[in-house]
């Protein structure tokens, strides 16, 4: 048996949390470091689909598949496709709508609030283990292969064996192995929000349907979501420079007014009721830009080093994919430590980065690829076409007969 490494992991997002949940189950201890002040600090906001061997696979590996079926909505797994002029091409709220049985319900992907995601996984990681407001600065090799942690807050941490990258797209462990900076996607959008859709506007609920519902075409999307909270996210795309969102002359700061010129300016010949998802999302304004890193990219193993998440494969959000490959991240790293820790197995810590790694290049690289693939279908004229005949071939396929 070997003796348990001095572990770091920095970031309290889906993948680093996955991970300290795993270890945990396991007894092996851990800090997880982030830089927010408390698990509450921001709006988690937004929905996860979990894939069967995917985010699914490594909350069983936690021994959270009864929290998360308890939180999960396997009713919001449906897609409605609308065309850019507002012809709904494909409706599952309606078409094709049957009973699913009970043992099929967490069979496909089901979707779950980030915020109950995040609850679930805070509830498994004992909380002495987690150090809130703590922003990393800089992480520096130390004496004889450990590493020293330097926070804004001015205090040091010392002498870990084992950093783990688990902080997002400005990674700051990611430097200690690469140069390599996310570069702009070529997308921004706005993303707009009604909290209590049924409420405040039930006709939004209506057409939003019971999950998500898009509209693809030439250089732009509108991405509509419902929340498990109640609430409604209506995402606003375009293929645009980087710089767009704060050249283009409107004033995001009253929204809106920013949300009219917006519409009219680059959704004008769009469906009524597609605009309307923009205009009447009345509760809050949020204009992002959507950075990547390049699809394969990979780092020379480095002992005591490494990246999981959205730090080792930042991806646009067009596969559905970040935070499925994030958590078997989390599910990869942490079988291989728990191999070196309960049985040793012969291996040195840097071989059991380098294992990880192996395993996760490639499987990054696909997903990182498929969403690139999404990102240019939907970005194009026919995109809606495209998916709903995807969806019309899957679902009005004769039953076998074998
Ligand atoms: C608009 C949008 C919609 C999305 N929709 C989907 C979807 O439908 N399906 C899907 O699978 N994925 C989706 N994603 C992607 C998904 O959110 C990410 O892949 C996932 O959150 C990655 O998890 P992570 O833990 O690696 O990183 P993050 O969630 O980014 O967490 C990183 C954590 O590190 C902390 N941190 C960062 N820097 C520091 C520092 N210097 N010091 C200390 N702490 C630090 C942060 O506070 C944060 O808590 C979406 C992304 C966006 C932007």
């Amino acid at each position: 048996m070997s003796t348990t490494p001095k572990i770091a992991i920095i970031g309290a997002g889906p993948a680093g949390l996955t991970l300290g949940a795993i270890l945990q189950k396991h007894n092996i201890s851990f800090t997880i470091y982030d830089s927010d002040s408390s698990p509450n600090e921001r709006n988690q906001g937004g929905t996860l689909d979990l894939h069967p061997r995917g985010g699914q696979a490594a909350l069983v590996e936690a021994g959270l598949w009864k929290e998360f079926t308890k939180y999960a909505r396997p009713e919001s797994d449906v897609l409605k496709i609308v065309k850019n002029d507002g012809e709904v091409l494909w409706d599952g709220n309606t078409t094709d709508k049957r009973e699913v049985p009970e043992e099929e319900k967490f069979a496909n992907r089901p979707e779950i609030d980030r915020s109950a995601l995040k609850e679930i996984l805070l509830g498994a990681v004992k909380p002495e283990s987690i150090r809130w407001g703590k922003h990393l600065k800089e992480a520096i090799a130390g004496q004889s292969g450990k590493y020293d942690l330097h926070f804004a807050d001015g205090s040091i941490d010392k002498d870990f064996d084992l950093l783990v990258g688990a902080d997002g797209a400005w990674s700051k462990i990611r430097k200690l192995l690469s140069d390599t900076l996310p570069t702009y996607s070529g997308i921004s959008l706005i993303e707009c929000w009604t909290y209590d859709v049924v409420k405040e506007n039930p006709w939004m609920a209506e057409y939003a349907g019971a999950g998500s519902c898009y509209s693809f075409g030439e250089g732009r999307t509108i991405q509509i979501q419902r929340i498990g909270d109640g609430s409604v996210r209506t995402y606003a795309c375009l293929r645009k420079p980087e710089s767009f969102l704060k050249d283009c002359g409107i004033d995001w700061t009253n929204p809106g007014p920013a949300k009219e010129q917006y519409v009219k300016e680059y959704f004008d010949d769009c469906g009524a009721d597609l605009k309307r998802m923009i205009l009447e999302s009345k509760d809050k304004l949020v204009p992002r830009t959507l950075y990547q890193l390049p699809v394969g990219f990979s780092w020379e193993s480095r002992p005591g080093v490494t990246l999981i998440g959205d730090a080792a494969h930042l991806m646009t959000p067009f596969g559905g994919v970040g935070v499925n490959a994030a958590m078997m991240d989390s599910l990869s790293l942490a079988q291989e430590v728990v191999k070196f820790v309960e049985r040793g197995e012969g291996k040195s810590l840097a071989e059991v980065v380098k294992q990880y790694e192996v395993d996760m290049f490639p499987r990054g690289e696909m997903f990182a690829k498929k969403t690139m693939d999404n990102m240019q279908k939907h970005f194009s004229a026919g995109g809606s076409e495209h998916l709903a005949g995807r969806l019309i071939a899957h679902y009005r396929k004769p039953a076998s007969t074998s």
